[in-house]
């Protein structure tokens, strides 16, 4: 745990106590600060308790002695309105922060912390856990003490101090993003950027802003590694690099799969080329990397290597450990086989755009799709449609769904995600297609029917497991 002292001897609020408000907590009273907490959950608030803070409602807070309000990031800070509490902070002048802040307070190089450690922040719309896993794993196979948190896995403050040979790998979300002014990124990633979350942040420029604030933030002597294969992270990256020549501020790589860059790193033909230098390298051939399958997982492969680089100079070390990935569950998780019939569980896909990675991948499909239906619905995936054998339905999405699907392709509504697990197995194995997939990848986010889309995926995982072996003869 790094004990945050940033506010010794005052008094810090901090509002929702799940992981990373308990995270603060610990972390502040750790660091000799007054806490006094809230969460409209009494579980949370006994949990926060028994963590040492002094648990009083958040309308009876003395706000002219809080010197901070950590906000938790599920907490509405400015959209679709702001929440109370943050209402007063404001109007008491007090500064709203997340727990990334108070971290980034302790290890920055003038804070009396006991040492520095360079900081490798990774933020985009889809790709941020599998490329933050990615970038960890192949530090950690290269004899660094990757330190892995944020937005997966630990809250900030719960990750060792800094040590000799530390590497902090953050996951960063934008709503973490909009508490952490003062995160100064050593080197920093933006995989990508489409619709999501525009419920929270307004408008789609407001959300690219938040992204674009945390890749301008990063140290003056830093790398910045961008995906360029979108209009918006383009924009950001041309805007970046000009900066970046204008003046002492982080050097600009650009990142694609599909294009040939003059200099930065490319995936062409199945091939990723480092060309950072401004001649083209052929690094390796992506197939060897098994567990990350479609060119989404490669540009999620380009970008690791492109953070890793400023650390390593043996090429061959990153190839391997990209090589070695064994994957994260939950995106394109390959959990099971029935004859020639593979089932993936890509239960993260909450929106489109991850969906649409999945459904390029795959030429026959057997798709379970649904949920809590994000803005922008599946139109988008129409391209995808010839591939999808049939799809099978569930969740509150499932009428809207079926109104796009309608004269485009054939569908069910299943209702539940164990009948469509059943009939979209039955039908896989009963199809002549040389290579059949069921594929769980529902476009949407999973709380309808789900605690989180982690506990939607082990639900299908689990569903899989139960089919009968012998589904060909019995059906
Ligand atoms: P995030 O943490 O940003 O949500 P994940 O790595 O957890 O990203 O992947 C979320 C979903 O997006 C998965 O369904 C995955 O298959 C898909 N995905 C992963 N990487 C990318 C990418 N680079 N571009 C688009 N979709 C991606």
């Amino acid at each position: 745990m790094i004990p945050s002292r940033a506010f010794a001897n005052r008094t810090v609020a901090v509002f929702g106590l799940a992981r990373t408000g308990l995270g603060a907590v610990r972390s502040l009273v750790a660091g000799g600060t007054r806490v006094i907490a809230w969460d409209d959950n009494s579980t949370a608030r006994d949990l926060g308790g028994q963590e040492g803070a002094e648990i009083m409602p958040w309308r009876e807070w003395p706000w002219e002695s809080i010197a901070a309000l950590v906000l938790s990031p599920g907490v509405p800070l400015t959209h679709p309105v702001p929440h109370g509490v943050v209402v007063h902070a404001n109007q008491a002048k007090v500064p709203v922060i997340g727990d990334v802040e108070l971290f980034a307070r302790e290890i920055r190089p003038d804070s009396n912390a006991p040492g520095k450690a360079p900081v490798i922040a990774i933020t985009g719309t889809n790709g941020k856990s599998t490329t933050t896993a990615l970038v960890g794993h192949i530090l950690k196979a290269c004899g660094f003490d990757a330190q892995i948190g944020g937005n997966i896995g630990n809250s900030v403050l719960e990750l060792s101090p800094p040590g000799a040979k530390t590497i902090y790998v953050l996951e960063m979300s934008s709503f973490q993003i909009d508490l952490a002014p003062g995160l100064k990124p050593d080197v920093s990633l933006l995989s990508n950027l489409s619709v999501d979350h525009i419920d929270r942040h307004g408008t789609m420029e407001n959300y690219a802003a938040i992204k674009a604030r945390m890749l301008a933030q990063t140290a003056a002597d830093g790398q910045l590694v961008i995906g360029v294969d979108d209009d918006h992270s383009s924009a950001i990256f041309t805007e970046l690099s000009a900066a970046a020549k204008a003046r002492n501020s982080a050097a600009a790589n650009p990142v694609s799969v599909g294009k040939v860059l003059g200099r930065g790193i490319f995936v062409v033909d199945g091939a990723l080329y480092d060309a950072l230098s401004g001649r083209a390298n052929k690094v390796m051939e992506m197939a060897d990397a098994q567990r990350l399958p479609g060119a989404h997982n490669w540009q999620n492969a380009a970008l690791a290597y492109g953070a890793v680089k400023p650390f390593l100079s043996d090429t061959r070390q990153i190839i391997a450990a990209i090589a070695s990935f064994p994957g994260l569950a939950h995106r394109m998780e390959d959990v099971g086989h029935i004859g020639n019939v593979s089932f993936i569980n890509d239960s993260k896909a909450t929106n489109a755009d991850a969906t649409a990675r999945a459904l390029a991948t795959y030429p026959d499909i057997f798709w379970i799709a649904g949920g809590k239906a994000k803005d922008g619905g599946i139109e988008s995936l129409s391209p995808y449609f010839p591939r999808v054998r049939k799809a099978y339905l569930i969740g509150d999405a499932a009428a809207v769904f079926a109104r796009t699907l309608d004269g485009k392709a054939s569908y069910e509504v299943s209702g539940t995600l164990d009948k469509a697990v059943e009939a979209a197995a039955r039908d896989a194995v009963a199809s002549s297609a040389p290579a059949p997939v069921v594929l769980l990848s529902p476009a949407c986010a999973s709380y309808d029917q789900f605690k989180d889309f982690e506990h939607r995926g082990d639900t299908f995982r689990d569903a899989v497991a139960r089919l009968p072996r012998n589904l060909k003869a019995a059906s």
